[in-house]
């Protein structure tokens, strides 16, 4: 490793930081395996033992929305039991500090909420898995007595209110995205000086197209993540590095 005051590309990242007027910070599963939980498309991760059910599967399919829940289930406990780490501090910190307006996030654990960014600031592109809700009327329903009911005689949830299919609060693949987040995480991300990609491989579109309108809006754009990505192209800065120890570093130097 090298020395604090002898690393070039920390220090660009510092200056970008302590520079911006109006950041965002954009993150993907890449942030949240320091806390345990595993990304889609790292070596071992989720897509290596599972392929995705899509949302027309889950909806015509009895099959299908038995594997689901008893999938979300296995996995429950794993992001229920789930810590913020270094790398959810520091993007924390940014807000606090007022560096960063929004985080926008592909995640659907809730780990930038734990760390402490009010609920205001996130932007949940892919949902919440924390709660589920009617496909048909979006009433909410608590997850633990549908937790409870599946685990106990393998019944799938109803909605009390309708009848219709319950579903965890999160997008999956074949579902349309949610129109006011979106519209939203497009007009920050049009706004922006700095935009920040954290642990993502930026093959999801349309979140991965963000990046793109914070570039041409004339964003600096800097890419965090292990493994090259697609838009490290058009990228104005590229660390590939371990996000935990990196955000913790360059937020640390970087006071206004
Ligand atoms: P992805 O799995 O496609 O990519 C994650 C990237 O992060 C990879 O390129 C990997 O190299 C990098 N990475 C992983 N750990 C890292 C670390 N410690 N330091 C540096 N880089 C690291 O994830 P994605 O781009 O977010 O897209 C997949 C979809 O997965 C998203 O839609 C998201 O909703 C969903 N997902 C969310 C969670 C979660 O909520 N924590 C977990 C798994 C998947």
């Amino acid at each position: 490793m090298q020395n604090e005051s002898t690393d070039p590309s920390l220090e660009e990242l510092r200056q970008a930081l302590a520079t911006a007027r109006r950041a965002v910070v954009f993150t993907g599963a890449g942030i949240s395996t320091e806390s345990g939980i595993p990304d889609f498309r790292s070596p071992g991760g989720i897509w290596e033992r599972t392929r995705p059910i899509d949302f027309h599967e889950f909806v015509e399919s009895e099959d299908a929305r038995r594997e689901y829940w008893s999938r979300k289930f296995e996995g429950h406990e794993a992001i229920t039991a789930a810590q913020p780490n270094r790398g959810h501090e520091a993007v924390a910190e940014l807000v606090r500090r007022g560096t960063a307006r929004v985080v926008i996030t592909q995640n659907i654990d809730g780990l930038h909420q734990k760390a402490g960014v009010p609920d205001e600031h996130v932007i949940e592109l892919h949902g919440n898995t924390t709660y589920a809700a009617c496909l048909t009327c979006g009433a909410h329903h608590a997850l633990e007595p549908i937790r409870e009911a599946f685990l106990a005689g393998g019944a799938l949830p109803v909605c009390r209110a309708c009848g219709g299919i319950v579903k965890t609060a999160t997008i999956s693949f074949g579902q349309t995205m949610p129109v006011e987040a979106m519209g939203r995480a497009q007009d920050e991300s049009q706004a922006c000086d700095l935009f920040l990609c954290v642990g993502s491989s930026l093959v999801v579109f349309p979140a991965a197209g963000l990046p793109v309108i914070a570039k041409r809006g004339g964003a600096r754009l800097v890419i965090v993540n292990r493994e090259s990505t697609d838009l490290d192209a058009i990228a104005d800065q590229v660390l590939n590095r371990e996000i935990g120890e990196t955000l913790a570093r360059a937020v640390a130097g970087a006071e206004p």
